[in-house]
This record gives C-alpha cells, sequence and structure tokens, in this order.
C-alpha cells in the first residue's frame, strides 16, 4: 500500500485527488489530511479514509475537530506546529495543494522526506524556486507539477533532452474578463472575477486567472521547474481550454498536450507515475469542440504578464516580493478596499519599495530570508492599500 498524505485536503485540487484515491481505496494509506476552516470536510474525510492523522492549521478549531472526530481512531491536531509535524511523516506520496504562501513551508517539510511531492501549489516555486529544486536534488526526492500546463510540459518532454527545447508556451483561458471593455475592468466586483469560463477551482485562483496573475505565477513556475530561460516561455490566450500547453524544440516541431479542462487528469498523472492508468476525466471530442482559437493575450489588459517578465529578469527574491503582494492585494479586492485593476498597480509599486530596500531581493535564498521577503512584501502592500483606499474616499 502507498502512503499518502494530502496538504490541503478540503480545497478544490484536494478534494479531486481523494475523489481519485476513493475510487481505489485499497491501494493507499492516508497518513495526514491537512485542511482550514472546513472542519466537517476534513473529519468526514478522515474518517471515510482512515487516515493516521487529521490537521487543521486553525488553532481555534482544535476542539471541532477532536469532536468531529470522536470514537474514529484518527489522531487530531491543530496549528501551524502541527501541521508541519504532518507533513514531515513518512509518506511515498504527497500532494501539496494549499492555497498561496502559507503552502511553501509545509510543502518544504514534505518534500525533504526525499520521495515524491506532487505540487499544485505553484506559489512554493513562485517564492523560493531556487531553494525548493536545489533541497530536492539533496534528498533525491521527486517533484511532479500537477498545474495542468506544467503536468503538460512534463509529459511532452517525456523521452526528449531539455537541451532540444526552443521554448514552451503555456495556455491561458483568458479568464473571466477576457473579452469586457477595457474601461469596465476597474468596476468589476469579486462575485464577477470568481467565475471562471472553464474550469472549477478555488475561489483565489479562479479571480488570478481573471487577472492573469496566475499566469504570471506559472511562467515563474516553468521557469523553474524546467531550467528554461525566461526569454523562452510565453503564454497565449486559448479560449477553450483543450490545449493545455505547447513545446517547442530546435528543428520547429512543437508537440502539445491536450485534454479536457478537468484537474484529475492532472493529479492523477502524477499519482500514477510513471506509469499511467485510467483515468475518469472525460475524453477530448475535437469534432465537438470545431474549433481551437489563440490570441496573443493583451497587455494592457493584463499587466500581470508584464510584472512576471520583470519578475523574471531581476530574479532573486523578487517572485516571493511580487506573490506576497499579490496575495495582500488579492485580500483587498476580496475585502472591497481596492478595484480590481489596482491589484496590478499595488503589485507593481511593492516591488518598486521593495528593490530600494538593501538587501531584500538579493539576499541569498534560504528560507528565512524569502519569509522576511514575504512579510516585508505583505505589510509594504498593506501600507500601499491603505494609502489607495485613503486618496479613494478623499479622506
Ligand atoms: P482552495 O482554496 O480550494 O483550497 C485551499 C486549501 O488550503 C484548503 O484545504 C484550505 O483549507 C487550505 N488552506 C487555506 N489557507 C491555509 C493556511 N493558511 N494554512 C493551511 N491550509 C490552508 O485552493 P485550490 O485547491 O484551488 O488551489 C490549491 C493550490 O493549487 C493553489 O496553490 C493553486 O494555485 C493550485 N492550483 C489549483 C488548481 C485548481 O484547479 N484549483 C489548478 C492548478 C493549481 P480550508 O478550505 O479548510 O480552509
Ligand atoms: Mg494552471
Amino acid at each position: 500500500m502507498r502512503r499518502i498524505s494530502i496538504l490541503g485536503a478540503t480545497g478544490s485540487i484536494g478534494q479531486s485527488t481523494i475523489d481519485l484515491i476513493a475510487r481505489d481505496p485499497g491501494a493507499y494509506a492516508v497518513v495526514a489530511l491537512t485542511g482550514g476552516a472546513n472542519i466537517t470536510q476534513l473529519a468526514a474525510d478522515a474518517r471515510r479514509l482512515g487516515a493516521q492523522v487529521a490537521v487543521t492549521a486553525r488553532d481555534d478549531l482544535l476542539e471541532d475537530l477532536r469532536a468531529a472526530l470522536a470514537g474514529s481512531g484518527v489522531a487530531v491536531a491543530a496549528g501551524r506546529a502541527a501541521l508541519l509535524e504532518a507533513a514531515a511523516r513518512p509518506a511515498d506520496w504527497v500532494m501539496s495543494c494549499i492555497v498561496g504562501a502559507a503552502g511553501l513551508e509545509p510543502g518544504l517539510a514534505a518534500l525533504q522526506q526525499g520521495n515524491v511531492l506532487a505540487l499544485a501549489n505553484k506559489e512554493t516555486l513562485v517564492c523560493a524556486g531556487p531553494l525548493i529544486m536545489a533541497e530536492a536534488r539533496a534528498r533525491g526526492a521527486t517533484i511532479l507539477p500537477v498545474d495542468s500546463e506544467h503536468s503538460a510540459i512534463f509529459q511532452a518532454l517525456l523521452g526528449e533532452d531539455i537541451s532540444s527545447v526552443e521554448s514552451v508556451t503555456l495556455t491561458a483561458s483568458g479568464g473571466a474578463f477576457r473579452d469586457w471593455p477595457l474601461a469596465d475592468l476597474a468596476r468589476a466586483t469579486p462575485e464577477q472575477a470568481a467565475t471562471h469560463p472553464n474550469w472549477d477551482m478555488g475561489q483565489r485562483i479562479t479571480i488570478d486567472s481573471a487577472s492573469m496573475f496566475n499566469k504570471a505565477l506559472e511562467m515563474i513556475e516553468a521557469r523553474e521547474l524546467f531550467g528554461l530561460p525566461p526569454d523562452r516561455i510565453d503564454a497565449v490566450i486559448h479560449p477553450e481550454s483543450l490545449v493545455h500547453a505547447l513545446v517547442t524544440h530546435v528543428d520547429g516541431g512543437t508537440i502539445a498536450h491536450l485534454g479536457a479542462p478537468d484537474m484529475r487528469h492532472a493529479i492523477g498523472y502524477a499519482l500514477n507515475w510513471p506509469d499511467r492508468a485510467p483515468l475518469p476525466v472525460p475524453r477530448l471530442d475535437l469534432a465537438a469542440a470545431g474549433a481551437l482559437t489563440f490570441r496573443a493575450p493583451d497587455l494592457a489588459r493584463f499587466p500581470a504578464l508584464r510584472i512576471a517578465r520583470a519578475v523574471m529578469a531581476r530574479g532573486g527574491l523578487a517572485g516571493a516580493v511580487m506573490n506576497a503582494a499579490k496575495e495582500t492585494a488579492l485580500d483587498a479586492f476580496l475585502a472591497r478596499r481596492i478595484g480590481f485593476t489596482a491589484m496590478a498597480d499595488t503589485v507593481s509599486r511593492v516591488l518598486d519599495v521593495a528593490e530600494a530596500e538593501s538587501g531584500l531581493i538579493d539576499a541569498p535564498f534560504s528560507l528565512d530570508n524569502v519569509l522576511r521577503a514575504d512579510r516585508f512584501a505583505r505589510k509594504t502592500a498593506r501600507d500601499d492599500v491603505a494609502s489607495a483606499s485613503r486618496d479613494n474616499t478623499g479622506r
């Protein structure tokens, strides 16, 4: 039996992972399931799958979790330290699918066991790519990308030498606002931004898709995973979301990966790797699709892509700064303190402030330095949001 842990089990990716493993219960021994606020889901899955331990990141919810799992034989724990302890428990395969930079340390703890880390949490690589890749090499661990575009590239690269790759292209649906008049974007609401045309995902990544900060994160993720220079990583709008990524080789041949927009393909690929096994995902019907269309992203509509290029060119801890500023700006947008287009403005200003802070972005890639850059960017972004919302209300 394979020992499996899921960090972020109650979320969209976590639930899709559980959907797959629950179809073959005899094959897996569930070590740890972790969640946050959703105690009901966490307890139900831990009980059903017979997990060793269920952990909520929320200290204040320990008693709720304990009550929900009374008599089940599942151990319970709560808080950040308990989450890291659960992540470090011996397991053959760990899914890292907590949302945001909060997933970095648990993912790192799991990686240090030297087994397989299925990585959905792209923020881990955006914030600390060189540190994570070095740690994986040192521990003999395998990182399998779960982000659909990166799983697609990984699959397209099988049997190929990375030195023959001329470029990779990530596709993007363009999100909720791809066809909105530009002038209306500033007034878009969180509810409008949280509606995705093709994929069913968590709220935060769905809004990041509308702003294309998701693609910005993914370009950096691709750079870290595949070690390609930034000018060989591209993004193209593909409204149908059937082609997930393309790899172009030096001989001019391009290999594309296609499939229905269902994350259980990428999750299941990582679960069965290095083999393939049948998965319960819809099959591609090209005749029904009719046409696959592509267009270049409009950088005026999607400034996040320009920011991603600047961050990749800058290197160092600029990715950690960008991500933390983006997470803070997204919180402010969700709280209706700033508008949709103001998120990118905040991120740009925070990057400028961080640049002026001596030794911050150029600090060596240690966990402490990444966390310091993250804290600095969150505080700077909160100050920026406060002054932007003061300006708006005229106070
Ligand atoms: P969700 O918001 O649906 O789920 C997030 C999970 O993380 C939940 O289990 C949540 O617990 C938990 N969580 C939230 N905050 C914390 C915290 N501070 N500490 C510990 N746990 C926490 O996110 P998604 O599943 O959509 O995304 C997860 C990751 O996968 C993200 O990095 C995303 O970018 C990436 N990804 C997602 C895709 C998708 O299709 N959804 C596609 C590609 C990548 P609870 O809900 O109980 O509070
Ligand atoms: Mg993706």
